[in-house]
């Protein structure tokens, strides 16, 4: 692409937009931008890429100056049918995200990872093992950096460790994965996708550019997953829970690749199958890298996993405090009761993003979860589930801060409390990481205000009572 000649628009001023626009600064193009918002972070990041040469757009001119524009750079938060990217569309001219641009610059070998669940995790192990190895690695895309802002940095020796995600993927055309890895495919954002059907297609899409000298690492446990292997041309490897595939599997409590142990079950430090099943992908793609084995080995047992995911805040009183906000799917939620060991009261709550959450209940029902105290914005939906199901250990109160107060209260000397919400974290909080932050603020009291934080609940619960329901 000959930046210097043409004229962007970059729509949506997160870190990935600021990083396109300064991408294209660097390259001499002629850069518009624009943003709903105009307060705040946004306002910050508009002057400083005003002084670096961009030209901001204001609402009421958008339309006006979209016409001297050729291309449209949009954020992934913003949906494709939105009529910005429409207007540009039916003028015929291009659509990208700022992962597109990236792609386009870089000139080292990339592991991409997608799927529903799974992908930060499984890219910091990788990121951690290519470390290891004394590879100049970089965690980036959807995690981490903006491919655009490590794309030169990264040369022709590195190795881009991409995260995608399925927004990313509406405006990704140009990415050719030296292995390309999906580690599931479940019900989610189908407030943004519309149907299973074009989410699906979409995290298809990681393989479209694939060659047969390229890998797709693919589970096989997954049927979604396990029919992509039929729509790519690269080869196959799979990693399994369930089956001695070929790849990578389980075998006699040992995390296998193609009949080699790489490390035993029980030194991953991470809980849960689905942090194994994550250790087998990555042993995949690391030795689909030419990693050695016993590099691979050290650095998954040192991982000690990302936080916001069953991240385990403290011990107090005898009861201990997990935050997995990062839980925002009812996927990942089911993930996570099938993990924390013990009796747990279960937080849940947030956005909704259209699921139906009745699966979620029968997990429930079957799991060790004793009670359920909902907040946010969906908690009357995810109530009307829970009562479907005949499960009727349920608290509902309205503000987060209450409700973890109550589950606090509710919980006993040795039981957890899982901030696990199956919902997006909008309603209240900038982001997933806001939300736990605020969980482990309120959780993390100091002991000697304990007596104090039980009062506060107490008065909360009586308030809350009048106005929400509490059901058993
Ligand atoms: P992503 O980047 O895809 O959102 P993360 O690694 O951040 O994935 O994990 C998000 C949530 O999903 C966490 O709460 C975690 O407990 C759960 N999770 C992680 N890996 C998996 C997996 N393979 N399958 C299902 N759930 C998972």
């Amino acid at each position: 692409m000959l930046y210097s000649k043409q004229t962007f628009l970059v729509a949506g001023l997160s870190r990935s937009g600021v990083s396109a626009a300064e991408f294209l600064l660097r390259r001499g193009a002629k850069v518009l931008i624009y943003d709903d918002v105009e307060e705040g972070a946004v306002r910050e990041s508009t002057a400083l890429l005003k002084s670096e040469g961009a030209v901001p757009v204001g609402k009421d001119e958008l339309s006006l100056r979209t016409e001297e524009c050729d291309v449209l750079v949009l954020s992934p938060g913003i949906p494709v049918d939105h009529p910005l990217p429409v207007s540009f569309r039916r003028a015929g001219k291009r659509v990208i995200g700022e992962a597109e641009l990236g792609a386009l610059a870089l000139r080292c070998p990339v592991v991409a990872v997608t799927g529903t669940n799974g992908k930060t995790t499984t890219v910091s192990m990788l990121d951690a093992i290519f470390r290891a190895e004394g590879k100049n690695s970089v965690a980036c895309g959807n995690v981490g950096k903006p491919i655009t802002s490590c794309a030169e940095s990264l040369g022709e020796d590195g190795i881009a460790v991409a995260e995608i995600s399925s927004f990313q993927l509406e405006t990704l055309y140009s990415l050719r994965p030296h292995v390309a890895v999906v580690l599931n495919v479940t019900e989610d954002h189908l407030n943004r996708h519309y149907n299973m059907e074009n989410y699906v297609y979409l995290k298809s899409r990681l393989l479209k550019n694939s060659a047969e000298s390229e890998y797709a690492v693919l589970n096989y446990d997954d049927p979604v997953v396990r029919g992509f292997a039929e729509k790519t041309k690269a080869k196959t490897v799979w990693f399994s829970l369930r089956e001695r595939v070929d790849g990578g599997y389980l075998s006699d409590g040992s995390l296998c690749f193609r009949g080699e142990k790489i490390l035993s079950e029980s030194e991953l430090p991470l809980q849960g199958a689905h942090n194994t099943a994550n250790a087998l992908a990555a042993i995949c793609a690391a030795k689909l890298m030419g990693t050695e084995s016993r590099v691979v080995r050290g650095a998954l047992a040192q991982f000690r996993g990302v936080a916001h995911r069953l991240q385990k805040i403290c011990v107090r009183d005898g009861v201990t405090f997990i935050d997995d906000s990062k839980a925002t799917n009812v996927d990942s939620t089911i993930k996570a009761i099938g993990s924390v060991k013990g009796e747990t009261v279960l937080l849940l709550g947030g956005k909704d993003k259209g699921y139906a959450y009745e699966p979620l209940f029968d997990a429930i029902k079957t799991s060790s979860v004793v009670h359920t105290v909902l907040y946010g914005e969906n908690a009357f939906r995810i109530l009307n589930a829970a009562l479907k199901k005949g499960f009727t250990a349920v608290t509902l109160c309205r503000p987060f801060e209450t409700a973890v107060r109550v589950a606090r209260m509710i919980a006993r000397d040795g039981q957890n409390v899982l901030l696990s919400p199956a919902s997006a974290s909008f309603d209240a909080f900038r982001n997933f990481e806001e939300r736990g932050d605020r969980f482990a603020e309120i959780v993390n009291v100091g002991a000697e205000s304990s007596s104090e934080e039980t009062a506060a609940a107490e008065e909360a619960m009586t308030e809350e009572a009048i106005e929400s329901v509490v059901v058993g």
